[in-house]
């Protein structure tokens, strides 16, 4: 039998771990190096007191099987699909006023809800819904694997595509009469500021047709599956293994050295790891070009959700919508940053979070990395300030909870250098777009390959720019399907 071919892949994110199970299942022989001591990089859980508080999954794009995306996940960890939770409220925007608007999964629910809060707005919202309901025909996250000829099939509906691309939802809260509808129709998705209608309709018509959802046991036991099945493959997972270089020989990858000087040879080496090490870092900064120099040099100082504080709650909290978007009355600073509206997300849904009868909070902010840096990471100067970053969150949370604080049993606090640490992402970072450079990124990524260097390619999130781990596990099987092709071998989705 020939030698099989080795690919080394730095990073076992969900990027490099999707990579190598699809290069185990056709036929390479494949190595992971990961830095830290379990996989999953962002994709994490973390337990503490007997609390399990998550580091990413909010919805799994993928999880039911009527979607697109299920076969991914059918192919990497078949085992995460057996316990789903749909959510019938995706969250609920408040204010301090006792408004509250509840986004329904289902949108003929959302719609009516809708009109009962703002009679007089019933053309534009059901205009909205009208177009929400054609990705229940046309599905939003099969675009992220259409060939040419799917494309095709969207071509006629361009111009709606565009109107809905470029009108951000603050642009559609713009049409409300109702002040109220205004103020809170932009913070249906998320804090993502911006975030275009088309997505947050995509977005519901797949929550609608349960396509999404929340896997049982959260996102370290996510990754840890894939990890599993990497390694049943025949896969050689090496942990506490950082690559401080890509080894190249005329221009050409050919294997990866650790910190411990180690090395690694490959016939081809795979970046999952983050997109700034390994461009400027582990290949020196030898293989760029003006786009990726000027990507680099506007790295932000903060991305959204990049400040964690989770709470172990001894009470039992159903009942709750799974998410609440409270606007305070009043904004706040903390940790450097406006903190505007409380992002409460509330776990009551999984058995597998929390102790019996007690609960999981978790609320998500953002903040400066400079801040925190300066303080210096485990200095008592960084832990007071992470003490009082937790005790001013708790403070906002009393104004939606009044008689939460009592029940408050563990507190932790996961900040922008903490995400640094465990994922080795620049800055705690992930992928961003400068400005004017969305359109660029969705065609092209930000670095599938580097200029000028063969034997190499990235994936995850740095290939990629995109968000979601159902993104970065696309990415990763089309690239080892087009290695497949360039090593003459079959591409295998099962084994
Ligand atoms: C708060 C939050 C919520 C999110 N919610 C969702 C959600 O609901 N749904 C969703 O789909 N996505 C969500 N995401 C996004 C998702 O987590 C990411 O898009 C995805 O996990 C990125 O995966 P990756 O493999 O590209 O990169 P990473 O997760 O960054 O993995 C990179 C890996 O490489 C390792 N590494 C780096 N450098 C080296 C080196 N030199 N040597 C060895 N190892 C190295 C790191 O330790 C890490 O394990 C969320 C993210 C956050 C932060």
């Amino acid at each position: 039998m020939a030698q099989q071919p080795v690919l080394v892949i730095i990073g076992a994110g969900i990027g490099g771990l999707a990579a190598g199970v699809y290069a185990q299942m056709s036929g390479f022989e494949t190595h992971i190096f990961e830095q830290h001591t379990i996989p999953g990089g962002f994709c994490t859980s973390w337990k503490r007191k007997g609390y399990l508080f998550d580091g990413c999954i909010h919805d799994l794009a993928g999880a039911g099987s009527n979607s697109p995306l299920n076969h991914l996940w059918q192919e990497l960890c078949p085992d995460r699909l057996e316990n789903i939770h749909y959510h019938d409220v995706i969250t609920q925007v408040e204010d301090s006023h006792g408004h509250h608007l509840t986004v329904y999964a289902n949108i003929d629910r959302f719609e009516a809800h809708l009109k009962s809060i703002a009679p007089e707005d019933a053309g534009v919202i059901k205009e909205y819904c009208a177009a929400a309901r054609y990705f229940l025909a046309h599905d939003f996250y099969a675009l992220q694997e259409a060939t040419p000829a799917d494309f095709l099939q969207w071509f006629p509906h361009l111009p709606f595509l565009f109107r809905w691309g470029r009108q951000s939802l603050e642009q559609v809260a713009r049409k409300f009469k109702n002040p109220f509808l205004r103020e809170a129709f932009p913070k249906i998705q998320y804090n993502f500021a911006g975030c275009p209608a088309l997505v947050q309709m995509g977005f519901l018509a797949a929550q609608h047709k349960k396509e999404m959802g929340w896997p049982a046991g959260g996102s370290l036991a996510f990754a840890q599956s894939i990890a599993r099945r990497f390694t049943r493959l025949g896969g050689q997972l090496h942990y506490h293994s950082r690559v401080r270089k890509v080894l190249v020989e005329n221009d050409q990858a050919c294997g990866v050295e650790l910190e411990d000087g180690q090395q690694q040879r490959a016939d081809w080496v795979i970046s999952a790891g983050d997109g700034h090490t390994t461009i400027f870092k582990l290949l020196e900064g030898k293989y760029t070009n003006k786009f990726l120099r000027h990507y680099y040099t506007c790295a932000p100082d903060e991305n959204s959700m990049n400040l964690q504080v989770s709470l172990g709650i001894n009470r039992n909290l159903s009942g709750l919508p799974r998410a609440i978007f409270y606007h305070l009355e009043q904004p706040v600073s903390i940790a450097g940053h406006e903190v505007k509206d409380l992002e409460i997300e509330i776990y009551n849904y999984d058995p597998s979070i929390a102790p019996q009868g007690k609960s999981v909070i978790r609320l998500l902010s953002t903040s400066p990395y400079s801040y925190w840096n300066a303080l210096g990471y485990g200095s008592e100067a960084y832990q007071q300030e992470k003490q009082k970053v937790a005790d001013a969150f708790i403070d906002l949370l009393l104004q939606r909870f009044p008689d939460i604080r009592q029940d408050i049993e563990v507190v932790d606090v996961a900040t922008p250098i903490t995400s640094e640490r465990y994922t080795a992402s620049y800055h705690g970072l992930q992928a961003w777009y400068p400005e004017g450079q969305f359109g660029r990124i969705l065609m092209k990524g930000i670095s599938p390959n580097l200029p000028g260097l063969k034997r190499f390619s990235m994936t995850g999130q740095w290939s990629n720019g995109m968000m979601g781990i159902n993104s970065v596990a696309i990415t990763s099987r089309n690239l080892i399907r087009s290695l497949c092709k360039k090593f003459k071998m079959r591409f295998e989705t099962t084994g």
